[in-house]
């Protein structure tokens, strides 16, 4: 039996592909010295609008930050309701939180995992009847799909929401052929290093096509500075990408559709192996995921989790509580149909590992460790 060590995600085998840029672009930012807003931070914002096709790439500290800032950037705050679903990582919810506005909980589909829109209609409804103003909501493209920005656009044009697309895990996917970054009013993502495009640190951007947003996103980064640092317009924020991680990203770029077509062809492998004992993940028609992660749903979860772990298959598990049922978010409201799907899809989910070095023969032990533990089989 091959006991070789299986990463859930391998950033080490991406290392050493571009060993020598990486520590080349880190050597010239240290040399240079502009550590802050460096020429690189343009550089990669350039790249970077380039490649999602969004006008502006304003990039900044991490992604809940971008989250933060795309809210700022539209005023929002008390008083104001911001729909989030409520199955996604707890930064979607936080944001709103933090600039002072209130969550709403919206539910999820049971095939894509992403916003369902007629949840979203409900949670409006019962925002209704509230003293609260609903203003923006933020679809999430959950573990690499796009959300269903059509049908989520449709139900905010009605209600008059600006739509903030949560990109932190679906940058380099798209939808009917046009990327993440340009499917909403305001597209973030964060750079964290699990994430699809990942540096070394924590970072994030906020992408847009209206110079106007644009420009007020650049002062809020910078203490909502105006002409000059020292002339402050606005209240902002001290949230920058460093420019070493400027640096490694744009590397890392060089690489990044050739690691998006292996995340393809690992999805389709584990797919075929599996569909019979799983239920593998579902892509909507015209979308392109970024596969950020593997994720099935399967009875018996945890049990099998135990089981694929004690045979050194590393699995996680995204989510295991759904945002509105967590003590510190219990009190913002819900449509009051409930949000049923995100509370199934807490106790069935199981991510597998999944980057794009994962090779053929480390993913059938995987695939045979699993079809085990799912048949009982030791
Ligand atoms: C990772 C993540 C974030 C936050 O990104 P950070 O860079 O860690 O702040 C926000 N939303 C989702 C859906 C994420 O997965």
């Amino acid at each position: 039996m091959n006991a070789a060590p299986i990463a859930f995600i391998d950033l080490k085998a991406q290392r050493d592909r571009i060993r020598e840029q990486i520590d080349a672009a880190i050597t010239g930012v240290v040399e240079h010295g502009a550590f802050i807003l460096g020429p690189e931070v343009e550089e990669f914002e350039a790249s970077l609008a380039e490649y999602t096709g969004a006008r502006h790439v304003v990039t900044c500290a991490n992604g809940t930050d971008a989250l933060q800032l795309a809210l700022m950037a539209k005023e929002i705050g008390p008083g104001d309701a911001v729909f989030v679903p409520s199955f996604t990582f707890v930064a979607t919810a936080e944001a709103a939180v933090l600039v002072g506005a209130t969550p709403v909980f919206v539910d999820v589909r049971p095939d894509s995992f992403n916003m369902d829109p007629v949840s979203l209609e409900a949670a409006i409804d019962a925002v209704a009847v509230t003293d609260l103003a609903p203003k923006a909501v933020i679809p999430v493209d959950l573990f690499g799909q796009p959300a269903d920005y059509s049908a989520i656009k449709a139900v905010a044009d009605r209600h008059g929401l600006t739509v903030v697309a949560d990109a932190a895990q679906s940058l380099g996917g798209s939808l009917h052929n046009r990327r993440v970054g340009s499917l909403a009013e305001l597209t973030t993502t964060s750079f964290f290093p699990a994430k699809p495009l990942g540096c070394y640190g924590d970072g994030g951007a906020v992408m847009t096509d209206d110079d106007g947003l644009a420009d007020t996103l650049r002062s809020l980064r910078f203490h909502g500075k105006g002409s000059n640092k020292y002339d402050n317009v606005r209240i902002g924020m001290n949230s920058r990408l460093d420019t070493i991680q400027a640096a490694i990203l744009t590397e890392k770029m060089v690489i990044f559709a050739d690691e998006l077509d292996a995340r393809d062809r690992i999805t389709r492998r584990y797919s075929e192996a599996l569909a019979d004992v799983a239920q593998v993940p579902v892509l909507m028609a015209g979308a392109r995921s970024a596969w950020a992660q593997y994720t099935i749903r399967v009875r018996n979860r945890d049990h099998i989790a135990d089981a694929l772990r004690k045979k050194g298959v590393p699995v996680a598990i995204h989510y295991p509580r759904p945002l509105h049922t967590q003590a510190p978010y219990r009190a913002f409201p819900t449509p009051t149909s409930g949000v049923p799907v995100a509370e199934r899809l807490a106790g069935e989910v199981l991510s597998l590992p999944m980057h794009p070095y994962l090779d053929e023969t480390t993913q059938s032990r995987i695939v045979d460790a699993l079809r085990n533990a799912i048949g009982g089989n030791p």
